[in-house]
């Protein structure tokens, strides 16, 4: 199909898509924050059902599925990440325990109480940090954990700039005893929570975007879309020079109870 027989919504989405599938993650984090998370996860067997969700190409996820035993499944939105994500598996001789699946994180299909562990990294946002804890938390065993990272504030007050930044994107951002908080209110033990250090950002997140942006615009040069998509991009990177110890994404480890 020509994309004059697409909606302008379809080709901006597909581009959208096509600018997240070129780099490595599609959200701040690494594989040491990965093992460090887990490093809180004690309950995990050959038998085990993991679930990642809004997992991208699967960059954590792999990281994942090297350390536990058990059947990984990765579900994102996106059926391009989701076939990105089952191609790295292959690679990776894992496809026989990680399996990608196209799917929305709002209305999942798995049976009630089978999950051992819900992995959800820079994605809960997608429906809410208490929304997700909430309706996730009927798909986990008794005993279960959640682990997830959220865009959480380390001060009570921060600059208007910022301030505006984030009620513009995603109002649910805040502090980290009240996520914590949230986060027993819906029924699970706060186990652990930790700053994802800098580096995720830096090293992980923006330095590989960087690369992939000028070769992107170059190759979609003329699409407003494009420019309009790197200008955001780029002012999210402004951004977090400038007011980085205001905030940052936080890992939350729970446990069912
Ligand atoms: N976990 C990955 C990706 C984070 S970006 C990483 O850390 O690199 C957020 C992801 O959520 C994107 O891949 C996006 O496609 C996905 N997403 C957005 N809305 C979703 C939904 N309703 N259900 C499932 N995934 C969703």
């Amino acid at each position: 199909m020509s994309n004059e027989n697409k909606s302008i919504h379809d080709f901006d989405f597909n581009l959208i898509c096509e600018y997240f599938s070129s780099v490595e993650r599609q959200g701040p984090g690494s594989p040491e924050v990965t093992l460090k998370a887990l490093s809180f996860i004690d309950n995990l067997t050959d038998s085990s059902c993991i679930a990642d969700l809004g997992c991208g190409t699967g960059g954590q996820t792999m990281t994942l599925a090297g350390n536990v035993p058990g059947q990984i499944i990765g579900l994102d939105l996106f059926p391009e990440f989701i076939n990105i994500f089952n191609r790295n598996a292959e690679q990776l001789n894992l496809s026989d325990r990680v399996k990608g699946i196209t799917g929305s994180m709002d209305n999942l299909l798995f049976e009630k109480e089978s999950l051992d562990l819900i992995w959800s990294e820079g994605a809960i946002y997608n429906i809410g940090f208490e929304r997700g804890l909430n309706e996730w938390r009927e798909f986990l065993k008794t005993g279960g954990y959640v682990a997830v990272s959220e865009a959480s504030w380390f001060t009570n007050e921060r600059p208007d700039e910022i301030h505006d930044f984030w009620m513009a994107h995603y109002t649910e951002i805040d502090t980290i005893p009240n996520k914590v908080a949230q986060m027993q209110n819906a029924g699970y033990i706060p186990i652990a929570t930790f700053i994802i250090p800098e580096t995720c950002w830096t090293e992980h997140f923006f330095a590989p975007c960087l690369k992939t942006q000028e070769a992107f615009l170059k190759k979609h040069a003329g699409s407003k879309t494009v420019e309009e998509l790197i200008a955001g991009q780029r002012h999210e990177k402004e951004l977090y020079d400038k007011y980085k110890e205001f905030y940052g994404y936080v890992f939350y480890i729970g446990k069912k109870i």
